[in-house]
């Protein structure tokens, strides 16, 4: 009896032994020093943040050997040249949003947000589930020597400030409009004036006048900018970024050197960041939101007309893109079939319960 006791604590012994061994395979992994070069303010703490929190977890989860440090838009590189700085391996990450770089090619919208494409759940199905995230790296991020990762999201923006009430799609003609991207120029068949101005540069240009509106991202961030300052009219849906996601980029090569468990690590960790930024958004968004309308800012929705008008700009521009570019052709055809059966099935669930609780709670 006392044998098989001895036995049996020796075998419990071995086995403990064993598994307090485990961390040794994580303290020979090599120590990584790498830069991250954001997009982003320090001050827009949601945004900056999502690299942030990367960095972060990555450094608690290998016990403070893969550390990243993440620096600020124009601490290293200005912050819409991030995408090059990682592809020439200036620094060997990038946190930034995939859209910004539609100049190179208009396929680079994909990674984050087209006009009237997918939501932030939608994205995350489509990236996540629905195969997305193989075919935008396969088809197009291998091919800029990137390794795409999903970091942060803001969900549906607003559609921004006006001084004076967009009731047709005539009001829209020469109006000089601060938007970006696809958007800016679908707004252009309809007679917008779309400007590309930096953040910091908007308010500025609202007071003076020199702008009619802008978009921002919402009220949270929009609030930080003082547009409720400058501009009476708040307008939302924001159609052009309905669930627009920033990114982390890891260099190809310095991606492929990863150890297994690093690059576990890393898709974790943006993961995480993935879904928190979008939970600091959803809680921020509501109190601003509450603080704006206090204070005399008017929320309205964009009339149907205006929606469908600038819907169809949307359509022919895709088509025109889709004519001149098989690659932007082939992943708006992937992820437009997703959306369509993704929709019927959305609009059933938040969608209709969404709508019914406005009418009770609000
Ligand atoms: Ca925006």
């Amino acid at each position: 009896m006392q044998r098989r006791d001895v036995l049996k604590k020796a075998t419990l012994g071995a086995a403990a032994t064993t598994t307090l061994a485990a961390p040794a395979i994580v303290r020979a992994q090599p120590t990584i020093n790498w830069r991250l070069a954001s997009s982003f303010p320090k001050s827009l703490d949601t945004l900056f943040g999502g690299g942030q929190r990367f960095s972060d977890s990555l450094d608690a989860m290998s016990g403070g050997k893969f550390k990243v440090r993440a620096f600020a838009a124009g601490e290293i590189v200005p912050g819409l040249q991030v995408a090059d700085a990682v592809m020439n391996n200036t620094v060997e990450v990038g946190h930034t949003a995939s859209y910004y770089y539609i100049g190179k090619d208009p396929t680079w919208a994909f990674g984050t947000a087209i006009p009237f494409g997918l939501n932030f759940r939608q994205f995350n199905a489509w990236w996540l589930e629905g195969g997305g995230r193989d075919l935008m790296q396969k088809e197009f991020y291998d091919k800029q020597g990137i390794h795409a990762i999903i970091v942060g999201n803001t969900g549906v923006q607003m559609g921004g400030w006006f001084n004076k009430e967009i009731k047709s799609p005539e009001d829209l003609k020469g109006l000089k409009f601060r938007i970006g991207g696809f958007a800016g120029q679908a707004l252009a068949k309809l007679g917008v004036t779309a400007q590309q101005i930096a953040g910091g540069e908007i308010y500025q240009a609202l007071e003076r006048g020199t702008i009619d509106a802008a978009e921002w991202v919402g009220p949270y961030d929009d609030e930080k900018l003082g547009f409720q300052k400058v501009s009476k009219f708040y307008y939302y849906p924001g159609w052009w970024e309905p669930g627009p996601a920033t990114h982390i980029f890891i260099g190809k090569k310095a991606w492929d050197s990863l150890p297994k468990e690093y690059q576990a690590m890393a898709t974790i960790a943006a993961q995480e960041a993935n879904a928190h930024m979008m939970s600091r958004y959803d809680a921020n968004n509501a109190a601003a939101l509450k603080r704006l309308i206090a204070g005399g800012t008017k929320v309205l929705p964009f009339p149907k007309s205006v929606m469908d008008a600038c819907y169809k700009a949307c359509m022919e521009l895709y088509a025109e893109t889709s004519a001149k570019n098989p690659t932007f052709k082939k992943i708006l055809e992937h992820m437009t079939a997703f959306q369509t059966a993704s929709t019927n099935w959305t609009r059933l669930n938040e969608g209709a319960y969404d709508s019914y609780m406005g009418t009770v709670r609000r």
